[in-house]
């Protein structure tokens, strides 16, 4: 049995991020179709504001990602990344934290729903998913939560 990705009807295309940046990288996707309608035009729709809230260079480092391969790389059971819901962002080139945190701002701004920071990874997650939260990662990987709200 199959279980084919969830798609949107509504979905649109992002005005600054080409759709190869969104595509998820393992080997069983590379040679797969992937189309728009596999994000969330939520997600596309807020990405694209953040960007113009900013003259830095804004970098995906993760966006769409399949089951096996979010289970690869240790992200979270049913994460919004493989749902479409989900980008994980960096700022290139990259200068210290204050760029980071100035960034998990702006998506404070145009009301992500989910937003982490990962000082050490130097990524911020930005998701639309149903949970409103707040988090951060520490060093050795530990969630520390600000809030969580279902
Ligand atoms: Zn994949
Ligand atoms: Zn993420």
């Amino acid at each position: 049995m199959t279980n084919s990705p969830f798609k949107y009807v509504n979905f649109i295309q992002s005005k600054y991020f080409p759709l190869e940046n969104f595509k998820c990288p393992c080997e069983k996707c590379k040679n797969k179709e992937f189309t728009w309608e596999y994000l969330d035009p939520k997600l596309i729709q807020k990405l694209d504001a953040l960007k113009e809230l900013t003259s830095y260079n804004l970098v995906i480092t993760s966006g769409y990602r399949c089951e096996e391969h979010n289970t690869q790389i240790g992200g979270e059971w049913k994460s919004a990344h493989t749902r479409g819901q989900a980008v994980d962002l960096t700022i290139q080139p990259y200068t210290d934290f204050s760029a980071l945190r100035y960034l998990f701002m702006l998506a404070e701004q145009v009301k992500f729903h989910g937003i982490g920071i990962y000082p050490h990874k130097r990524i911020i997650h930005c998701d639309v998913s149903n949970r409103f939260q707040r988090w951060r990662q520490n060093r050795q990987g530990v969630y520390i939560y600000l809030f969580v709200d279902e």
